[in-house]
C-alpha cells in the first residue's frame, strides 16, 4: 500500500544574476541593500503565493520587484549595449498549459516581464520584438518609460572597463558583464510558473537576444516536470536548451530534478557555459545550482525567507 505524500506546498524561487561576484566587491552598505531587495523580491511573490494566489502572479510579482531595483541587469540598472543603449528580453511561462509570453529589444517597456505576460494572455503569439513589442505595451495600458529611467552609473561605468580591456585585448571582468533576474514557483493548487528579465550583457551588440525570452532556453515551466529560469551565458543556454533540457530528463529518463539539473549543468559547462538556474519541480523539490563563484539567489518556503549571495553562503528555509 502506498502513503499519500504530505503536500510540499507552496514554495518561491528567485535569482538576481550568477557570475564572478566575489565577497568585498560590494562595500557592506551596497550588500545590505542588495540582499534587501531580494527579500522584497521574495516577499511580495510569497504574499501571493501564502494567500493561495496563482504562481503565475507571484513570478511576475518577485521579477517586477528586481526590475525596479537598480542592482540587477534587469529593467531599472539594466547592461548597456555596444552603443551605450539598454535593450531588455524578458519571458514567463505558465505549467498548468505551457502558455508562454516574450519581449525582446525593448527600450521603454518600465517592467517587460508584464509586457510578456500580455502577449501570452493577450495576443495569439509568444514573441513580440522591439517597436512592436512597445507599441503593443502601449497599447494595453502598461507604463512606457524614457529610456533614460534604466541607466545608472554602475552600468556606464561597466561598459567603459569592458570597452577598454577590449582595446587593450584584455579579458574583461566577469562581474562586468553579467546578470539577469528570474523567479520560479509552485503554488498551493500544486501549479508551476517561471518568468526571466534581463538586459543581457554589458557591450552585447544592437539587436543581440539572448536567452532569457527564448522559451526552453532561458525560462521553462510544466507542471508535469519543472519551472526553470537561468541567467548566465545565453549563447550557450540557448545552444544547450537547458531548461527544456531538465525537464525532458525527469519526464522521459524518469530522473528527480536533483539528478536531471546535474547533469545540465554538467552540459552547459562541458559547452564553455557558466552561470547557473533555480528550479522547482513540480513535487515541490527547489534547487539553486550555480558553476560560477557566486549567484544572488534566494528562496521562501513555509512562511520562512532567505537570500544568498556567494557560493559558500547557507541558504536555509
Ligand atoms: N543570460 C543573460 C543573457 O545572455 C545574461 C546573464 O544572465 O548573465 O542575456
Amino acid at each position: 500500500m502506498t502513503h499519500p505524500q504530505p503536500d510540499p506546498g507552496p514554495v518561491l524561487l528567485i535569482h538576481g544574476g550568477a557570475g564572478a561576484i566575489q565577497k568585498g566587491d560590494a562595500s557592506p552598505e551596497r550588500e545590505a541593500a542588495i540582499r534587501a531587495d531580494l527579500r522584497r523580491a521574495l516577499a511580495a511573490g510569497w504574499e501571493i503565493l501564502d494567500r493561495g494566489g496563482p504562481s503565475l502572479d507571484a513570478v511576475e510579482a518577485a521579477v517586477r520587484v528586481m526590475e525596479d531595483s537598480p542592482f540587477f541587469n534587469a529593467g531599472h540598472g539594466a547592461a548597456l549595449t555596444s552603443e551605450g543603449t539598454i535593450e531588455h528580453d524578458s519571458s514567463i511561462m505558465d505549467g498548468r498549459n505551457r502558455a508562454a509570453g516574450a519581449v525582446s529589444c525593448t527600450t521603454r517597456i518600465r517592467n517587460p516581464v508584464s509586457a510578456a505576460r500580455a502577449v501570452m494572455e493577450r495576443t495569439p503569439h509568444v514573441m513580440l520584438t522591439a517597436a512592436g513589442a512597445e507599441q503593443f505595451a502601449r497599447e494595453q495600458g502598461l507604463p512606457i518609460v524614457a529610456p533614460w529611467y534604466f541607466f545608472t552609473p554602475e552600468r556606464q561605468a561597466a561598459l567603459e572597463r569592458v570597452q577598454a580591456a577590449k582595446k587593450a585585448k584584455a579579458a574583461a571582468s566577469e562581474k562586468d558583464s553579467h546578470g539577469t533576474v528570474g523567479a520560479v514557483a509552485r503554488d498551493k493548487a500544486g501549479h508551476l510558473a517561471a518568468a526571466t528579465s534581463t538586459g543581457g550583457y554589458a557591450d552585447k551588440m544592437v539587436g543581440r537576444v539572448g536567452d532569457s525570452p527564448i522559451i526552453g532556453a532561458g525560462t521553462y515551466a510544466n507542471d508535469a516536470t519543472v519551472a526553470f529560469s537561468g541567467t548566465g551565458q545565453g549563447e550557450i543556454f540557448i545552444r544547450c536548451v537547458i531548461g527544456h533540457r531538465i525537464s525532458c530528463l525527469m519526464e522521459l529518463k524518469g530522473m528527480t530534478l536533483e539528478a536531471a539539473s546535474a547533469q545540465a549543468l554538467e552540459e552547459l559547462g562541458a559547452m564553455g557555459g557558466t552561470g547557473g538556474f533555480i528550479a522547482v519541480g513540480a513535487d515541490g523539490s527547489a534547487i539553486l545550482p550555480h558553476n560560477t563563484p557566486g549567484m544572488y539567489r534566494g528562496i521562501a518556503r513555509g512562511g520562512r525567507m532567505a537570500v544568498a549571495i556567494f557560493g559558500d553562503d547557507r541558504l536555509d528555509a
